[in-house]
């Protein structure tokens, strides 16, 4: 590169990647073959519009990526080719955010209510927090957890609907640890006539993988960023019914954004094409026996687990419980190369930037190769710099 600069921060960056164990749940190490694509020649290309419906000139290559990126998702999600022709995809959103805001701004009126899971116990910001420009401009209702249990409520939450009456419910967390029971949400969204669609942002690739259940067969519209368990480039996929597809395709362009990246639909379709292998099958296997192991031995170590466990690439650990904030045990595992985020826990009565909580994920370091043992080690060690600070 002639650009030294960013050369440097570049090779900075490697190396500061490889010398961590990177617990981020949100996390994951691309292949070489999706840094190729996202580094092509793709990104010189303006092709506004879609497949064969382009404003500019130029798109014979690009209609073609797209096209095999979109055929590819589906293939991937929906194993019967006949359950394939009743789903339309959008591989354009740039990022997860952006393709959640396409799907309520194409579905839900302005000013109506949707329903989802607050940011505090799990949801994510684009679930209608304060903050996002999604609760500026619908209203919403939110469900959290049990207090006891720490798990979904579904009576709770039916009770809640029907209360309610939210025109859209989304299920779909960026701090649950366990199953999502899809047929209860459906049939939750089905008595007061709601859409049903489920952001699988963070579990895709377990999903990809055959290791979570999969919401096809009960969702509407399905959202998913690429880059966390999907080992993906940053960008975001919807699926939809057909029936909801145009009206998403609309919002999408020219509703909300301009040119499609190329490059990242091309980096796409390279990790879509990487899940369907038997390797990413056991890789996804792999996350979540590492996530439990983790889990396991921190447990037996006397950190509390919130809901008891995993059932999937991540879990949260009430640091509070012996004395020690989420953002002291953030930065005290940073200091040794350990890196992970600090988080609320279900009814945290601390502040969300010094939280009770860490949330600890698999997907990166499971990239990497580990597995059990080493989750054994890595709890070990996690163990040993938190506690000496503990109150018990
Ligand atoms: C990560 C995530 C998003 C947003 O993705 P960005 O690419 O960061 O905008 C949306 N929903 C959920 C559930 C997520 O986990």
């Amino acid at each position: 590169m002639k650009d030294k600069e960013i050369e440097n921060l570049i090779k900075l960056e490697e190396k500061r990647q490889n010398s961590v164990i990177n617990l981020i749940a949100s996390e994951n190490y691309v292949s070489k073959d999706v840094l190729r694509a996202l580094g092509s020649v793709f990104t010189n290309k303006y092709a506004e519009g879609y497949p064969g419906a382009r404003y500019y000139g130029g798109n014979e290559v690009v209609d073609k990526v797209e096209n095999l990126a979109k055929t590819r998702a589906l293939k991937l999600f929906i194993r019967q080719p006949a359950d394939r022709k009743k789903w339309g995809v959008n591989v354009q959103p740039y990022s997860g955010s952006p393709a959640n805001f396409a799907v309520y701004l194409a579905l839900v009126p302005l000013g109506q209510k949707m329903m989802g899971m607050s940011l505090g116990m799990g949801g994510h910001l684009t679930h209608g927090h304060k903050v996002s420009a999604t609760s500026k401009l619908w209203k919403w209702a939110h469900f959290g957890v049990d207090k006891k249990t720490e798990l979904l409520d579904y009576d709770e939450i039916r009770k809640m609907a029907r209360k309610e009456k939210p025109k859209l419910i989304v299920a779909g967390f960026t701090a649950y640890s366990r199953i999502i029971d899809f047929p209860k949400f459906r049939r939750i969204a089905d008595e007061i006539g709601a859409i049903f669609m489920v952001d699988m942002s963070h579990f895709a690739g377990l999903v990809a993988g055959g290791v979570y259940p999969s919401p096809f067969k009960y969702a509407d519209v399905i959202t998913t960023t690429t880059h966390k368990t999907l080992r993906g480039p940053r960008v975001a996929i919807i699926f939809s019914k057909k029936e909801f597809s145009q009206a998403i395709d609309k919002t999408v362009f020219p509703g909300l954004q301009g040119g499609p990246h190329a490059n990242q639909i091309a980096a796409v379709a390279v990790c879509l094409k990487e899940a369907m292998s038997p390797a990413f099958k056991n890789y996804a296997k792999q996350v979540v026996k590492n996530a439990r192991a983790l889990a396991l031995s921190l447990s037996k170590r006397g950190w509390r687990i919130i809901s008891g466990g995993t059932d999937s690439h991540l879990f949260l650990v009430d640091t509070w419980a012996r004395g020690l904030s989420g953002k002291t045990a953030q930065e005290l595992l940073e200091t040794q190369k350990i890196i992970v985020n600090k988080n609320t826990i279900p009814y945290d009565t601390r502040p969300p930037f010094d939280p009770s909580g860490i949330r600890l994920g698999t997907p990166a370091v499971t990239t990497q190769g580990l597995k059990e043992k080493d989750m054994i080690k890595i709890a070990e060690k996690i163990d040993k710099i938190l506690k000496r600070h503990a109150n018990h």
